[in-house]
């Protein structure tokens, strides 16, 4: 069976490499919707190629840009063109990938619809885990993670046979700046920050993981994905980035999911769940590898793990501050106006400021949004 599915954010590093499985399996997918931000000329290339029934850039298209040949496209802009992607367009999976919280109305709308939604975006579970998870469960049809850790997790749950585990061992590389000083982490410049030494993905979770409040927003999607507390969510540094995280069972047994750091082999297994794809990707090599190293994290050099969980232990809207402060302080810190160390104490001083803001709707999710961003604008340098 053919299965339909929407795109949104198709011109980013998820977004590209969930088309390149397309590509491989023209006899398994049909790509119906596209969206994207600026990326125009990329978003004509991909409707060339794939063409799918719409397509829409949220910054807007004139009309008059669109090149003859693709005119069979219902072309869209806005935040109507998210809506349509994820809702209205026949699709059996809808893959949200585009960046920040932008994607939480999204991920709703397509679980409204009662598509199958593959989540790229861990924002929508930080800033609105509850109305998620309680519209996915009215739905019947499981979230299926697209970020490696916890499609590693998922995939050993597989095996868990309704077994809850104890606790769940959420591994991080450490990014860039693990071996480094704090003084020297407090000054890294962008392009430094942007330098990642085994993944290849957009600039905003590059940024995050050399913070490591990308692992920070991680503990808060387990705990929503997975229905676990905060406490028996672990970090442990993987340099290596072979082990994609684990699963530990009352009986002291530990599962793992194991693999090279690609992300078709995460976005290929939400896609054709509960099958297995062809990626392209090969095994590790065990053998060349040799060995496979374990730490902890340093939390005095990587304040945003302690925030995090601060976060989650306060409730309300205490994780969408800590994500839109965050969200606020990257952009200031990729446009060169605050340096790396003053992200992490921005994002405090948002939580602090903003202390017992409610979350219970999504209007109360969006107001706590603006505002922390707005603490983090108005800190004096
Ligand atoms: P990216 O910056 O490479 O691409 C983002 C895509 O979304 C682009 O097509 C862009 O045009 C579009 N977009 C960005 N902001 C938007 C907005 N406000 N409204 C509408 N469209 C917008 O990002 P990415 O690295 O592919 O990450 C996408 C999501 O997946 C993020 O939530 C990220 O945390 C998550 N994720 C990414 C990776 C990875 O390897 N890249 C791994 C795990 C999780
Ligand atoms: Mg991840």
């Amino acid at each position: 069976m053919i299965k339909k599915i929407a795109i949104l954010g198709s011109t980013g590093s998820i977004g590209t490499q969930a088309l390149d499985l397309c590509r491989r399996h023209p006899d398994r997918y049909r790509v119906t919707a596209l969206t994207a931000r600026g990326s125009k000329e990329k978003l004509f290339e991909q409707v060339r190629e794939f063409r799918p029934e719409m397509a829409g850039l949220t910054e807007g298209i004139n009309p008059a840009e669109i090149p003859a040949d693709l005119k069979f496209c219902r072309w869209m802009s806005g935040k109507e063109a998210l809506k349509a992607a994820a809702a209205e367009v026949d699709a059996d999976q809808v893959l949200v990938s585009i960046v920040g919280i932008a994607g939480l109305q999204s991920v709703l709308d397509a679980l409204e619809a009662g598509r199958q939604v593959l989540l790229a975006n861990k924002e929508a579970l930080v800033t609105g885990g509850h109305l998620v998870t309680d519209l996915a469960a009215k739905t019947g049809k499981p979230l299926l993670p697209v970020d490696s850790e916890h499609s590693a997790i998922f995939q050993c749950l597989q095996a868990a046979g309704g077994n809850r585990p104890e606790k769940i061992l959420l591994t991080a590389s450490g990014g860039p700046f693990r071996t480094w000083t704090a003084e020297a982490i407090a000054q890294a410049t962008p392009e430094q920050a942007l330098r990642h030494p085994n993944w290849s993905m957009g600039a905003k979770i590059t940024i995050d993981s050399a913070s490591m409040f990308n692992k920070g927003l991680e503990i808060m999607e387990a705990r929503w994905l997975f229905d676990v507390p905060a406490e028996q969510i672990e970090v442990v540094v993987h340099p290596e980035s072979i082990v994609h995280s684990a699963v530990v069972f009352r009986d002291g047994a530990v599962l793992a999911q194991l693999g090279l750091p690609d992300m078709r082999v995460p976005i290929g297994y939400a896609m054709a769940y509960p099958e297995r794809l062809e990626t392209g990707v090969e095994e590790p090599d065990l053998f060349a590898l040799k060995s496979l190293t374990f730490e902890k994290p340093d939390e005095r050099k990587f304040p945003a793990l302690r925030l995090a969980r601060e976060a989650l232990k306060a409730g309300g809207a205490a994780c969408t501050v800590f994500n839109g402060a965050n969200e606020e302080a990257v952009a200031a810190f990729l446009r060169k106006e605050i340096p790396f160390g003053e992200i992490a104490r921005r994002v405090e001083e948002a939580m602090d400021r903003l202390a017992g803001l409610p979350a219970d709707c999504l209007e109360e999710i969006l107001e706590a949004d603006r505002r922390a961003r707005d603490v983090v604008r108005s800190v004096p340098q």
